[in-house]
């Protein structure tokens, strides 16, 4: 089956293919949490090879860079990148797992200096199992699961 047919297409923009089916919500709030103006289009739970079922996302109008890119890596390590410009794919990427992340995400620990001091929230990425990531607060030193989080506010 041909993928375009799955979700209605866009003129111009970002489609992120190949997330793990249940992650794209997540990666659905990591994007509205950054900006809540894109205009975001997304399938669950889409056929995909191995019979397994895929989630997959489309922004409109809103090309990411690689280092964007590679912070869905923390939902979808498997996630692929495609820049879509008048209706054609342009540039097709796998995203890869960042080693640090800087000001996207504040720590979750309340107590953290990085809330009362004006810093840059920065991250340490480490892989502690397969599908497993974990975050190191640069500031606190406490480590926290990547899916901790889609649930925060930037
Ligand atoms: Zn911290």
């Amino acid at each position: 089956m041909d993928k375009k047919l799955q979700v209605e297409a866009i003129e111009q923009g970002t489609v992120i293919d190949h997330i793990p089916a249940g992650q794209g919500i997540k990666i659905l709030r990591f994007l509205q949490l950054a900006d809540t103006s894109k205009r975001i289009t997304i399938g669950l739970n889409l056929p995909a090879r191995n019979r397994q079922s895929k989630d997959l996302i489309k922004v409109a109008d809103v090309i990411f860079s690689e280092e964007q890119a590679n912070q869905l890596a923390l939902f979808a390590p498997t996630a692929t990148i495609n820049v879509i410009e008048n209706y054609a794919v342009v540039r097709k990427f796998q995203v890869t797992q960042p080693d640090r992340i800087h000001g996207v995400f504040r720590c979750p620990n309340s107590n953290c200096i990085s809330h009362s001091e004006a810093v840059i929230s920065q991250f340490y990425v480490r892989q502690t199992k397969p599908q497993q990531l974990k975050l190191k607060c640069h500031y606190c030193e406490k480590s926290f699961a990547s899916s901790l989080f889609a649930e925060l506010k930037g």
